[in-house]
């Protein structure tokens, strides 16, 4: 029976990983390689590791992790999962069953890109989510918003720390006349129309083109599609979750508890606010959790 079983062995689940390995406790790791950032070349706004690629970052993290003997990273999928603390199963897809006395849930979420021409392949590139992190490359550039939800009306102000060339492109929604004055004497230009391509190469973007034909000459586009945690083992397990404006996340109080005893949940999957860094700093405080409810 291993202490810790971890699903999700990326910035938040490895980072529990080498907590708990440094404390000598027995964890299984399960990862499916798929880490969210994985479409953009560079990582930012991470401490001591600015501009490197995610891959390198995560490959560097699994062979320092898996050097500790108490931890067993698994390349494999876990597709169910039951039990009690000090009695959880979990199935891999592969058909080995691990068994632990606590989980940490980290298997982050999937974006779920509109169907606009040029979309998936400018994502991570110049389709982008957060100026944190790509945004300094493009500033002082023409950025365009798509319209997703009544929070995308608080981009314009933040964004404005780096452009003062902003499209808000609305898609068909309707904004209230206040927010729309409101927006204007910021300096933000408003297109009423729908997106119906972006125009780029290999990603790289050129323009966007909207229903009516017109094009809108930007350099990055600041999307947030909906998204959904990457495994439904929270809804196996009956856990209470929370909606964010693009989707949904597994709620945890201190030291990332989920609504049930034993299980633990970190990374985008557990906040509506996703960098490495919360990430980290999740993945850290569940293994925290974890570790202190092993002692009870
Ligand atoms: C395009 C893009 C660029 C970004 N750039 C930055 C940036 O520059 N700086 C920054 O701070 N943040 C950036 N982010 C945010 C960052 O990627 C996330 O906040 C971070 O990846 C969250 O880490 P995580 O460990 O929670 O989830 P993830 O990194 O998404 O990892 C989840 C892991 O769980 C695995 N998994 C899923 N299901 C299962 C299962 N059933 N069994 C086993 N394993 C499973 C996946 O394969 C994956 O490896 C970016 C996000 C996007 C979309």
């Amino acid at each position: 029976m291993q202490d810790i079983v971890i699903i999700g062995g990326s910035f938040a689940g490895l980072t529990a990983a080498m907590q708990l390995g440094r404390a000598r406790r027995k964890v299984s790791v399960l990862d499916t390689g798929l880490n969210r950032n994985r479409y953009a070349e560079a990582a930012h706004n991470i401490f001591a590791q600015d501009g490197t690629p995610p891959g390198d970052i995560l490959a560097r993290a699994r062979a320092q992790v898996g050097s500790y003997p108490s931890v067993d990273l698994v390349a494999g999928q876990a597709v169910q999962v039951e039990g009690e603390p000090d009695g959880f199963v979990v199935r891999t897809a592969a058909g080995e069953l691990i068994e632990a006395r606590r989980l940490i849930l980290s298997y982050g979420i999937v974006d779920e890109f509109p169907a606009i021409p040029g979309f998936a392949e400018s994502w991570g590139k110049t389709v982008i989510h957060c100026p944190f992190c790509h945004g300094y490359e493009v500033a002082g550039k023409p950025w365009g918003l798509l319209y997703s939800s009544p929070m995308s009306l608080h981009g314009p102000a933040l964004y404005a720390n780096w452009t003062d060339d902003i499209t808000l492109i609305l898609d068909g929604q309707e904004i209230i006349e206040e927010e729309r004055r409101k927006l204007e004497k910021r300096g933000v230009h408003i297109e009423n129309g729908r997106l119906a391509a972006i125009r780029h190469d290999s990603g790289i973007l050129d323009g966007v083109v909207l229903e009516d034909g017109r094009e809108l000459a930007l350099t990055a586009l600041y999307a947030h599609p909906r998204n959904r945690p990457s495994a439904d083992l929270h809804v196996q397990l009956g856990l209470e979750t929370k909606e964010t404006p693009t989707g949904i996340m597994v709620a945890t109080g201190e030291l990332q508890a989920t609504s049930r005893p034993g299980i633990f949940a970190a990374g985008d999957l557990a906040t509506g606010m996703h960098s490495i860094t919360f990430a980290n700093y999740a993945g850290s405080m569940a293994a925290m959790g974890a570790l202190n409810s092993l002692l009870d």
